[in-house]
Formats: structure tokens, C-alpha cells, sequence
């Protein structure tokens, strides 16, 4: 009944939100996109079609399914199953310089920059790549920088239920370089900060942005 072969036809629905992208299966999207990226040449490069460029609409389009966006695909429950008890460490734990490759959701052009996650276990403490693993499942979207900061320390606080966290990302925006103000080097600061990170009187903040070396 005209489906295509590799789609999965069943819709999700999230928030009243009818959703048939996120079940299509990886390859019937790189195709899909890889037709449109071929329209897109077609329209932008007057040089016309060529041997250097041939590969050029599906090598985008996998470029863009299999990394660009990949973070929509990572189970975010499932990074929090490496999760172990705290044996009775009362100190911070700080993952800092995680090097952070995300896109910019209304030019999409890329985000450059790292990302320092700190939290002040409670019960339980995250496998320390897992850290990394939940930045890079954010990161990989089309995002914003402060939904980005926003949405690693939901999910620190959601899942581990720590004493608090906190987020700090900077950030080299190409769209503020290569278009638009261009001016390069310019870089954006962002925070998210919870629970025990937003009473000064813990002292928290402060330790933290010693230890990221701010
Ligand atoms: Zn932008």
C-alpha cells in the first residue's frame, strides 16, 4: 500500500503532537534528505552537476541523520541505567571540558564549544563517561544554547536526583561568525543551575567555578 521499504509506518504521538519522523528507520530518512539536498544543489551551486560532487547529496544526508542529529535517537533513560551507589563521597563530582559539536536550529550551523557538569551526589553517582554521553545525546540536535544547558541539568536532576547540579557551556556560534554580526571569537556563556548550586551559602557555585578554572 505504497510503503516504502525501511519505513516504519507507526505514529507516535507526544504532547497532542503527531510524530511519523522519529519511527522512519535511519536509512528511508538519508534517503529522503539526500533527494532533497539534491534539489538544494541544484538550486545553489551554479557550477552543475559533476563527478567531484556526485556522492555529495548522500554523503550530507547520512552526515546529517547518522551525526548531525544522532542525539534524538539516544535512549536518555537508558545513559542513566549506569548508575551506582554513592559510597559515601560528600565531595563535588566535576566533568569539565567536554568538547561540545552542536548545530544552531534557526541557521543550522555549528555550535563549537565544551561543556563543564557538576553535581553533588545524593544517593547515587552517574558513570563519569555517561556524563559526556548525556552532553553529546543534547548536543546532537538543532538546538539553542540555553535549551541545550537547560535539558543536561533536567536530566541530571530527574534521573540521579542529586543534592544539586550545575551546567556551564561556552560557546562559539558560526552563525554569529560566518553571517549575520560576524564577528568572530565571540563567545557565548550559558548556565543551569539547581538545588543546593543556587544557595550562596553552600558555597557550591563558587567551588565549582574553581574547579572548571573560571
Ligand atoms: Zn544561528
Amino acid at each position: 500500500m505504497g510503503q516504502r521499504k525501511g519505513e516504519i509506518v507507526e505514529v507516535t504521538i507526544t504532547d497532542g503532537v503527531v510524530n511519523e519522523s522519529v519511527r522512519r528507520s535511519q536509512s528511508e530518512k538519508i534517503r529522503r534528505v539526500e533527494e532533497h539536498v539534491a534539489r538544494m544543489m541544484v538550486q545553489l551551486d551554479p557550477s552543475g552537476p559533476r563527478r567531484s560532487t556526485d556522492a555529495t547529496p548522500e554523503r550530507v544526508a547520512r552526515m546529517f541523520v547518522r551525526e548531525l542529529t544522532a542525539g534524538y535517537y539516544v535512549d536518555i533513560e537508558e545513559l542513566f541505567e549506569a548508575v551506582y551507589p554513592n559510597e559515601g563521597y560528600d565531595g563535588m563530582v566535576v566533568v569539565h571540558e567536554i568538547a561540545i559539536n552542536s548545530m544552531c536550529e534557526h541557521h543550522w550551523l555549528p555550535i563549537h564549544g565544551t561543556a563543564h557538569v557538576g553535581y553533588l551526589p545524593e544517593d547515587s553517582v552517574l558513570g563519569l563517561s555517561k556524563v559526556a554521553r548525556v552532553v553529546e545525546a543534547y548536543a546532537r540536535r538543532f538546538q539553542l544554547q540555553e535549551r541545550l544547558t537547560k535539558q543536561i541539568a533536567d536530566a541530571i536532576e530527574e534521573h540521579l536526583t542529586p543534592k544539586g547540579v550545575m551546567v556551564v557551556i561556552e560557546a562559539e556560534h558560526l552563525c554569529l561568525t560566518v553571517r549575520g554580526a560576524q564577528k568572530p571569537g565571540t563567545i557565548t556563556t550559558t548556565s543551569a543551575i539547581r538545588g543546593a548550586f543556587t544557595d550562596t551559602a553552600t558555597g557550591a557555585r563558587d567551588e565549582f567555578m574553581r574547579l572548571i578554572g573560571k
